[in-house]
């Protein structure tokens, strides 16, 4: 029986990868490669394609016997989420929506699916729990907290278990030294910041330094990408044993502010990093901090590499010796 991991390529598809290689997990990917990176990939069996494609999805499905999917296969951008809302809902929830048709009709009972903070929008507690409101303030939040309502129907429905995460920052890069972030455009502190250290960019603009924050810049919950990764494959065992579909924040109960990233990066790096004070940037909450007690006592979920030295570390290794990123 194999894992299906839809958007394998990709930053965090990439590191789940890599997580069930080492687990000794039979592993197939499929990718569009719209975003994702040849090269990312440490294994697996990959088809090329996009989870829209039913044709594509019978061949998976026909060819593998798939026990569960891990569905990373979507956009990701707040900013872009705003300017072209249906390209989000097309994707996004389109996307999970083909994949748990094929799901349905092939008899794959497990999914693990990747959510994110952006499903609270402004919250009302700190740090978050599962059971608070959730009111999405774009329509990235907005298209996955649409699929985490689609699959508890489908879970009625068809008996599709679910295992939704919600995630915060996904930072870092995987500890061997091989795989990491790029994106294109990139729209993420940590690797800005970065190009800043290695003068690809002036400098890193600070979107905004007047929030309800003690050195007024956004605060985060970072969390590193290998942890994210083994979150997933707990849910997943969690989800073989028989247990009940859930949703887990995932996110390591700290949070930075964008001051005290630059300032962490500037330490780690040992560069000189310019950093200028700009306007804020459209839909930032000024905290958004995980309470991940339930994926701890439910998962038993342990985070490995949870300082923000340790997570800038390991993005700074992959970065440093990939300048280039993948390379394009
Ligand atoms: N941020 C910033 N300058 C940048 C990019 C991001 O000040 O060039 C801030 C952003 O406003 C947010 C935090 O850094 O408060 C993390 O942003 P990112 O885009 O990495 O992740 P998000 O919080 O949007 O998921």
């Amino acid at each position: 029986m194999s894992i299906l991991v839809c958007g394998g390529a990709g930053y965090i598809g990439s590191h789940m990868v890599a997580e069930l290689l080492e687990n000794g997990e039979d592993v197939v990917v499929l990718d569009n490669f719209q975003k994702g990176h040849i090269d990312a990939l440490l294994g697996g069996k990959l088809y090329v394609g996009d989870i829209r494609d039913r044709k594509i999805l019978d061949k998976v499905f026909k060819e593998n016997k798939i026990e569960a999917v891990i569905d990373f296969a979507a956009d990701s951008l707040v900013g872009e989420s705003v300017d072209n809302p249906l390209k989000y809902f097309e994707n996004n929830v389109g996307g999970t929506v083909s994949l748990l048709q094929a799901m349905r009709d092939y008899g794959t009972k497990y999914i693990v699916f990747s959510s994110t903070a952006a499903t609270y929008g402004e919250p009302e507690n700190t740090p978050i729990l599962e059971s608070d409101k959730t009111f999405p303030t774009n329509p990235y939040g907005e298209s996955k907290l649409t699929v985490e309502k689609i699959l508890k129907w489908s879970d009625k429905a068809y008996g599709i278990k679910y295992t939704a995460l919600r995630y915060f920052n996904a930072a870092g890069a995987h500890i061997n030294g091989k795989i990491g972030e790029d994106h294109n455009p990139e729209t993420h502190l940590i690797p800005l910041i970065f190009q800043a250290a290695l003068k690809k960019r002036e400098k890193i603009y600070i979107f905004g330094d007047d929030y309800k924050t003690p050195d007024g810049t956004c605060i985060r919950d970072y969390v590193h990408v290998s942890d994210l990764a083994s979150a997933h494959l707990l849910a997943l065992k969690r989800l073989r044993s028989g247990n009940e579909s859930a949703i887990y924040n995932l996110g390591n109960g700290k949070g930075f502010s964008v001051k005290e990233v630059v300032e962490v990066t500037r330490k780690v790096t040992g560069l000189n990093i310019e950093a200028e004070i700009a306007e804020r940037r459209a839909g930032d909450p000024a905290i958004l901090i995980a309470s991940s007690e339930k994926a701890i006592e439910e998962l038993n979920w342990h985070p490995k590499f949870n300082s923000l030295e340790t997570i800038i570390e390991t993005a700074w290794k992959w970065q440093n010796s990939h300048r280039d990123g993948y390379g394009r």
